[in-house]
């Protein structure tokens, strides 16, 4: 949906999805709307339940204008992460706050009965969690793999054994309509919050991957493999890599090489990655992934190795732990599916632009 073509409604939406309150003097200022079109439609989204007010605010008059904000649970979007050996399954209301979240060890097998599992698995979570899968906006999945844009194939999963596999099978596993992304696009858009338009995540998973975010959107390349950073040469004709190449960055910073060579190395290792990513992109790096979890008591040494290679720093004050330390995949892949789908929970009555 363009610009152009959006109701006053779904701006409003989309403006107050952050969870921030307003008042309707400063929706009106934000979104250029005339006082009248904006009491109207936010009447109608209060009467709707997406709206309700909460607190106020001493107003230039003197009285005192009450802030609006969505309701959190007006709505809810389904995150679905499928890995290598496990699934998650997270819901989010309309703020994009998770509600409740669930993981499972499920080898990913692509046979009819694994989908049939994780239809019961999806199923049990659902009723667990109380949505009303009628009333569910819709779900993002996050996969292990290269998605084309038109999100009808995973091109390339590596890890799973998979080229050009149809998202169909996922899709009619599903009781709503869907969303996919690589799932460290995903956890990369779990981190996106106020003043982060700009930084490379990096994944430290069982494989290593990455993400680039710029100006809050995710840059895919011209493939779809930006952020590929397992597969950067770390060590010339180093140890080989399930890629079939020889010294590549996901052979020295999976967690299993974090086992096999201990902090000191691995740092070593991390650091000269980090650096590249910095000089090529000049943005903050966030640390993320199952090592990024436990990164918070190694960022010391981590920043000082760093120091060694960024001679153009005068601080390493761009690196930082990841916030979302669990489900960070399902999470995203959920946000992503509230960015597509959450303008559903508008009224179809629509709105009136005076
Ligand atoms: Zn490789």
């Amino acid at each position: 949906m363009t610009q152009a073509v959006q109701s006053v409604q779904t701006r409003m939406f989309r403006l107050l999805r952050s969870g921030q309150a307003m008042t309707r003097q400063e929706i009106a200022e934000a979104l250029s709307l005339s006082m009248p079109t904006t009491l109207q439609n936010a009447t109608r989204l209060i009467e709707a339940g997406i709206l309700e007010e909460c607190g106020s605010v001493q107003s230039t008059g003197g009285r005192r204008a009450r802030r609006l904000r969505l309701c959190p649970d007006a709505g809810q979007a389904v995150g679905i992460h499928i890995g290598i050996h496990e699934v998650e399954f997270l819901t989010v209301g309309l703020t994009g706050e998770t509600q409740g979240a669930f993981s499972a060890p499920y080898p990913f097998k692509d046979e009819p009965s694994w989908y049939v599992g994780l239809q019961e698995m999806l199923a049990a979570f659902l009723s667990r969690e109380r949505v009303n899968v009628s009333r569910a906006l819709g779900g993002g999945v996050s996969l292990p793999g290269i998605i084309d844009k038109q999100e009808s194939q995973l091109l390339r999963s590596h890890i799973l054994g998979l080229e050009h596999m149809g998202l169909e099978r996922f899709r009619n596993a599903l009781p709503f309509p869907a969303v996919f992304a690589n799932d460290a696009n995903c956890a990369c858009f779990a981190e996106r919050g106020a003043g982060q338009g700009n930084y490379v995540y990096v994944s430290l998973n069982e494989t290593v991957g990455g993400a680039v975010m710029l100006n809050g959107t995710l840059w895919l390349g011209d493939t779809f493999q930006a952020g590929e950073i397992g597969h950067m040469l770390l060590v010339p004709e180093g140890r080989e890599c399930y890629c079939g190449k020889r010294g590549c960055a996901d052979a020295y910073l999976s967690p299993q090489a974090l086992e096999r060579d201990g902090w000191d190395v691995y740092l070593e290792h991390l650091a000269i990655l980090l650096t590249n990513l910095r000089m090529l992109f000049n943005v903050n790096l966030v640390i993320g992934g199952q090592v990024g979890g436990q990164i918070e008591a190694h960022m010391q040494p981590l920043l000082e190795k760093t120091a060694q290679y960024d001679r153009f720093a005068r601080n390493i004050d761009y690196i930082y732990p990841c916030a979302q330390k669990n489900h960070a995949c399902a999470l995203g892949a959920a946000r992503f599916a509230l960015e597509k789908y959450g303008v559903r929970v508008l009224p179809e009555t629509g709105d009136e632009v005076l």
